[in-house]
């Protein structure tokens, strides 16, 4: 029985990375019938909204999906369409692996850590509140020695339950994928009852894994400090949604940049992977941009779908064509101009023929 997989192609330069990236991906063997669905700004005329009914009612049947990014349309009383999409499936989990690959430009060498970052709550919940509305003087009266009048309101919420699961999968994470260190990140000097939380809750579960799994904690100012100069001293990084969003970013240009950093929203019931880029619009349809960071997302895909020789074969294919040099995108190269880059397509075409 193939595995069948919802397939969101995106906008801009999405469906030309997810073209590229079938082929590399069908070359393991592995059945797959794809079920393709659109959503984002493609669909906002049809539908009326970028993120239709039976998107979300393919994700929740196939239980997987590969996407492409997507643009939210303004206006739409969406914040974000990838937001939403996490919501909506109680993706609450981010997994973004940061791996060296020989061959990559990038001023660090052998990188190999992980960031799992919470999902759906923190500031990412847009629970804000516009200048002198209603809410924004109602909060505003609780410190009005702190807040000034007329302010934007922005609601941090951070839970113990959400935090025990993400720090929960990152613990396990590390045991299957023998790795030995959690690190939990936040800013709980300041924040002390939010990041608080997270610490204490993250301490917890730590509690369950002792003698197995290390565990530490560090603030994120500091970690953004020792990362870029003792990226090797980190493991698994586990840390609340904005932090999280922001350091996946960071350490994606540890390993050479947005190209080549895959990621996987994973809930309990249902696994989104997607690249950590979004659609580079200014490049759609040029035939430019790299399809690896998709391509790798579909390895993290394999690996959740138990298909871990699949996957590996897959990743080395990926690590051969850049260690190889020649089939690779502009943002391989030294000058972004460089005539012996090759378009997408090609460097998925490269990808896969060397899957053995
Ligand atoms: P972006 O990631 O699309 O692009 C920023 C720059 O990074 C590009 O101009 C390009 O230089 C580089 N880049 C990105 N992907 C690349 C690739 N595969 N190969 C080579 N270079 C690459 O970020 P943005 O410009 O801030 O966002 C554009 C749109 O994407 C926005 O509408 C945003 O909301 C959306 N977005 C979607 C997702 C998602 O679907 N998960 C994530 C981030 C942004």
């Amino acid at each position: 029985m193939p595995y069948r997989i919802t397939l969101i192609p995106g906008d801009g330069t999405g469906p030309e990375i997810i073209e590229a990236a079938i082929p590399a991906i069908e070359a393991t063997g592995v059945p797959i019938e794809w079920e393709v669905q659109h959503a984002g700004l493609s669909v906002m005329e049809e539908y009326g909204t970028p993120l239709p009914e039976k998107v979300l009612e393919s994700l929740r049947r196939n239980r997987v999906g590969l996407k492409g990014p997507l643009i939210t349309p303004i206006g739409t009383g969406i914040r974000s369409v990838n937001v939403a999409l996490r919501q909506a499936l109680d993706l609450y989990t981010c997994l973004r692996p940061c791996k060296s690959y020989p061959g990559v430009r990038s001023r660090y060498q052998n990188v190999d850590l992980v960031v799992v970052r919470e999902n759906t709550e923190d500031l990412y919940a847009g629970v804000e509140f516009a200048p002198g509305t209603e809410q924004a003087q109602q909060i505003t009266q609780l410190a009005p020695e702190r807040i000034r009048p007329e302010s934007a309101i922005s609601i941090k919420a951070i839970s113990a339950f959400a935090t025990r699961r993400v720090v929960k999968f990152a613990f396990d994470y590390a045991v299957a994928n023998g790795r030995k260190k959690v690190n939990a990140i936040a800013k709980a000097n300041i924040m002390k009852f939010t990041d608080g939380l997270f610490y204490q809750t993250a301490r917890e579960v730590a509690e369950e894994y002792k003698g197995r799994i290390a565990y530490d904690e560090t603030l994120v100012d500091a970690l953004c400090m020792q990362v870029v100069q003792r990226p090797e001293n980190f493991d698994v990084l586990v840390l609340p949604n904005l932090y999280g969003d922001i350091i996946s970013d960071l350490c994606a240009g540890l390993i050479g940049g947005l190209g080549i950093a895959p990621g996987a929203n994973i809930g309990t019931d249902c696994a989104l992977f997607e690249p950590v880029h979004g659609s580079a619009p200014r490049y759609a349809g040029q035939n430019r941009i790299n399809p690896t960071a998709v391509i790798l997302s579909a390895v993290l895909m394999l690996r959740h779908l138990g298909e871990a020789a699949a996957a590996d074969r897959l990743e080395n294919a990926v690590a051969a064509v850049i260690a190889e040099g020649k089939y690779v995108t502009y943002d391989f190269k030294a000058d972004r101009n460089d005539p012996s880059a090759v378009g997408t397509k090609e460097m998925g075409k490269a990808i896969a023929e060397k899957v053995k």
